[in-house]
């Protein structure tokens, strides 16, 4: 078998062949750092985190490039409203680049919690400003940009008449459905490349152009850095499925523009949403749960990855408390499992290859995560297997997995007194309301397979 994916350029299931192998370009959209990420995002931070994981698994030699918005990415998508950015500086009485220091840094600590491997490269979008601006040069020497009111737009219909480009979502450009409101454009389904007037006045975060003091448009920011870190063409660019019809059809169009390369990118993955009981979890509708709450809940970070895991990318996810509530029953007596193969494994054996071979073939069948688990507990349940030899194929399915059982693997034994130091910080930690810290420490605590109980007496542990 090979390895497959869904193809959101023509909708279909094919045959991945990188441009140069064993070389992958991979483009994950990250985040805009006005505000704390919520688990939604995370499940497409996941995703991603998975795919790559694959791609190494499997051979392939990963550069993942992954931007951080911190400017012009304004309420809506389709250029309308205030920039996010400005919003969140507003909120809390601070600068916008303070703001984008403090959730950038946010982030990368839940990230790391979910043991999503950091990108080779993160580019943040106020360091590559004159890259965009060098972009929208180009674009504006081929006919494709116009300036209108102050603000320089990417021209739509005379990109569609000249290219034959790759489309993610036909209705998106054919229909015009969206709504116009900015009376400066063209045609409604034109954006915003440069912004200097208009309603767009009083932005904190502004450059010098050739079209005047102002800021990018978000979408272009994704085009000028990607095609700088991993060329005019590369292999796969990824995201959530609202991008889907504006942001990356957007880039598509702006890329396709500029260099004249068709396809810009070979392959489109997206993710679906994570949804609560009536709607798609969103930032701006104000009900949103973030790693922080979800662990203040007594969730592992851990928990939750699993139960990512446990839907397939393309299937929308629904979270709700028994949802969390059976991952985290099911993560821990798979860690409970690995750590005991772990303790009575006096060698690292070598894998079953029957079992590497299926859950090889489940993730090369477009990431079939659901039935990768399946099969590393069907091989955790078989009887024909010894422990050394369950214990080195959980080592390598979790090369992908991504829950550390390989690093916890090195990690030595606990005394009892580094045990009661531990818990100790631990009560002091929640005293504080450091849940995070405290949460680690209940992590190092659990993958040593102690368990720690409130009495009346204090906390005891005991080793399981
Ligand atoms: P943003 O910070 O809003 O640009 O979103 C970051 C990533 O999360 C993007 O890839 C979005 O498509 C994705 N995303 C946003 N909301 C959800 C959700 N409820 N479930 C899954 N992914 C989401
Ligand atoms: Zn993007």
């Amino acid at each position: 078998m090979s390895l497959r994916f869904f193809n959101t350029l023509g909708r279909k299931v094919e045959k991945f062949v990188p441009i140069e192998m064993p070389k992958v370009g991979l483009y994950t959209c990250g985040p805009t750092v006005y505000n704390y990420a919520h688990i939604g995002n995370y499940k497409s931070y996941i995703f991603e985190d998975v795919l790559r994981r694959t791609l190494d698994f499997l051979g392939y030699q990963v550069k993942h490039v992954m931007n951080i918005t911190d400017v012009g990415h304004l309420v809506s998508d389709e250029d309308e409203g205030e920039d996010k950015m400005e919003i969140g500086a507003r909120r809390e009485n601070k600068t916008p680049w303070e703001i984008a220091e403090f959730y950038e840094k946010a982030f990368f600590n839940d990230t790391n919690e979910l043991n999503i491997l950091p990108p080779h490269i993160k580019c943040k979008a106020t360091d590559h400003v004159q890259d965009m601006i060098a972009l929208i040069a180009r674009l504006e020497s081929r006919g494709l940009a116009y300036t209108s009111g102050g603000n320089v737009y990417f021209d739509v219909e005379k990109f569609r008449n000249t290219y034959n480009y790759s489309k993610l979502d036909t209705a998106s450009y054919e229909t015009g459905k969206r709504i116009e409101e900015d009376q400066q454009k063209k045609s409604p389904c034109d954006f915003v490349l440069w912004f200097t007037k208009s309603k767009f006045e009083g932005h904190l975060m502004n450059w010098d152009s050739p079209w005047g003091y102002g800021y990018p448009g978000w979408h272009i920011e994704c085009s000028a850095m990607s095609m700088k870190y991993l060329g005019e063409q590369f292999d796969i660019h990824c995201g959530g499925v609202d991008h889907i019809p504006i942001h990356h059809s957007n880039e598509i169009a702006q890329s396709e523009g500029a260099t004249g390369k068709i396809p810009w990118v070979k392959y489109w993955l997206h993710s679906e949403f994570l949804i609560t009981t009536a709607d798609k979890m969103s930032k701006s509708s104000g009900e949103f749960l973030t790693l922080s709450k979800l662990k203040e809940n007594g969730f592992n970070p851990l928990s939750f990855r699993y139960l990512c895991l446990t839907a397939h990318y393309r299937s929308q996810l629904q979270y709700n408390d028994s949802a969390i509530e059976n991952a985290e029953q099911s993560y821990n007596r798979l860690l409970n499992i690995a750590m005991s193969l772990k303790e009575e494994s006096t060698n690292i054996g070598k894998a079953d290859e029957e079992y590497l071979f299926q859950f090889r073939s489940a993730l090369e069948d477009d990431l079939n995560t659901p039935q990768a688990l399946a099969i590393v507990w069907g091989m955790l349940r078989d009887k024909g297997l010894t422990n050394e030899v369950k214990w080195a194929g959980l080592i390598e399915f979790d090369k992908v997995l991504g829950f550390g059982f390989a690093i916890m693997e090195k990690d030595k034994e606990l005394l009892p007194l580094e045990i009661e130091n531990l818990i100790k910080e631990r009560e002091l930690s929640r005293k504080n309301k450091d849940y995070s810290r405290a949460d680690e420490i209940r992590n190092i605590l659990l993958v040593k397979g102690i368990t720690l109980q409130d009495t009346p007496q204090g906390v005891k542990w005991e080793k399981l």
